[in-house]
């Protein structure tokens, strides 16, 4: 890959993966990107203009109206624009989240947006975050983890994240979510969620965040050692 590395994060949602691997990112000096934006970003794109984000012909036909790009501001944040306007906050409304796994099971949705993902890493070291990642996207990466945590630790954080983010819910029905999204994921036809048999299983369910951390740059700098 040109001389870049290319890290590949897969899990389910709420497993802690994007507050991880954006600090890893930081400590290693790689590009971090969070793939899951990009499918919120047409899923909001979706739900804006009043679709069924279960209507693959009406998703479809949207598509070639969307200019979705990613990039990074000052703070080193990653910003996503949707046709120009900046859609950073508005993607992590929580009824945007089950719009994205709803686009993100079709085909064409996930043809769309292969290309961007890839040419991010042929240009850049990364640290890249999904679900298919390390199957699909980059199946050459040279460091792939499979990070995940039981869904009642992943709803905890969920719910603090939404509360700190000023949209708290209850916990009964973030769980819900996370379980139908869960069962959404791994169970679609294409590119579902599931752990590459060459990544690296980190189950965070009972460590905190600095441990986890740790424990996530262990393995990076571990299989980056055995690569020589
Ligand atoms: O990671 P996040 O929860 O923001 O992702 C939102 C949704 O986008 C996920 O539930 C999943 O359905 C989809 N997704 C995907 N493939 C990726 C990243 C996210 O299908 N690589």
């Amino acid at each position: 890959m040109n001389g870049h590395i290319a890290v590949a994060i897969d899990g389910p949602s709420g497993a802690g993966k994007s507050s991880l691997a954006r600090k890893a990112a930081q400590r290693l000096g790689y590009i971090y990107v969070d793939t899951g934006a990009i499918y919120r970003t047409v899923g909001l794109a979706a739900d804006r203009v009043g679709l069924d984000t279960h209507d693959q012909a009406a998703i479809e036909s949207l598509l070639p109206s969307l200019d979705i790009r990613m990039g990074y501001n000052d703070a080193g944040e990653q910003v996503m624009t949707l046709n120009g306007e900046d859609v950073s906050a508005a993607i992590r409304e929580p009824k945007i989240s089950m719009c994205a796994s709803n686009v993100s099971a079709m085909p064409p949705v996930r043809a769309f947006l292969l290309e961007m993902q890839r040419r991010t890493a042929r240009d850049n070291s990364v640290i890249m975050d999904g679900r298919d990642i390390g199957t699909v996207v980059l199946p050459e990466a040279e460091v792939k983890i499979f990070l995940t945590a039981s869904p009642e630790a992943r709803a905890q954080r969920r719910m603090l994240e939404l509360e700190q983010k000023g949209m708290p819910q209850p916990s009964d029905e973030v769980l819900r979510d996370i379980l139908k999204r869960d069962d959404q994921d791994i169970h679609r036809a294409i590119a579902p969620l599931r752990q590459a048999e060459d990544a690296v299983l980190l189950d965070t369910s009972d460590i905190g965040f600095d441990e986890s951390l740790d424990r996530l740059c262990a393995i990076i700098a571990h299989r980056l050692e055995q690569r020589g």
